[in-house]
């Protein structure tokens, strides 16, 4: 299975590319939680990239193609993926079809989840993630049981430095500018399957494993 998950900030495609990824047995592919490694390494290309996330802007180009390229050819991509915040750009998605070419591969289908941006700050404000474990929460939808620590493991919650308002709403700009256009895009290459992306979290994968056909 090849997927692509898109969908605005908020929409639940890390939760969705989560629970695909544990159904298939395919690995997950965030060039966000790349990035935010790179970030905590300290890594040159880390501190870069640190920049543009803070600022809600798009890391260039170039720079995520190539996190792409390198991790597509790693073994446990052999059975499929899912890429969950890449493509963002045309640019990117022309990479994307270029490099799965020259590995002989093809996308099964793109996942667009369908969302209200109304409701997107009051997700992304209260989204929370263990810093131990990385599961996520949220403040009001999903809350941990005590506050600020991880059900599961009982390490603690953060939050991440972009979901701050003014960030929010930055990155809600650059989506509807620079990554909404690939929703026509897909659909143009008959890739392109919508999902309520408002609906709660199991019935949103129950729609994707329908439109996917698996049973
Ligand atoms: P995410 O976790 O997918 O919301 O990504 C967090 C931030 O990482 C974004 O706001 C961008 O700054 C950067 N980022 C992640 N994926 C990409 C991408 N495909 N292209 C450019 N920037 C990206």
């Amino acid at each position: 299975m090849k997927l692509i998950l898109l969908g605005p900030p908020g929409a639940g495609k890390g939760t969705q590319a989560k629970m695909l990824m544990e159904r298939f047995a395919i690995p997950q592919i965030s060039t966000g939680d790349i990035l935010r490694a790179a970030v905590a390494n300290r890594t040159e290309m880390g501190i870069r990239a640190k920049e543009y996330m803070d600022a809600g802007a798009l890391v260039p180009d170039q720079v995520v193609i190539g996190i792409v390229r390198d991790r597509l050819q790693e073994a446990d991509c052999e059975r499929g993926f899912i890429l969950d915040g890449f493509p963002r750009t045309v640019p990117q998605a022309d990479a994307l079809r270029r490099e799965l070419s020259l590995l002989g591969r093809e996308l099964d289908a793109v996942v667009s989840l369908e969302v209200d941006v109304d409701v997107l700050v009051e997700r992304l404000t209260g989204r929370r993630t263990c810093g131990g474990c990385g599961r996520g929460f949220h403040v009001r939808f999903d809350p941990p049981r005590v506050s600020g620590v991880c059900d599961a493991c009982g390490g603690a919650l953060v939050q991440r430095d972009d979901d701050r308002e003014e960030t929010i709403r930055q990155r809600l700009q650059v989506y509807a500018a620079q990554t909404a256009p690939l929703v026509d895009y897909y659909r143009g290459q008959k890739l392109l399957r919508e999902v309520d992306g408002m609906a709660a979290m199991n019935e949103v994968q129950g729609q994707i494993l329908g439109l996917l056909a698996v049973k």
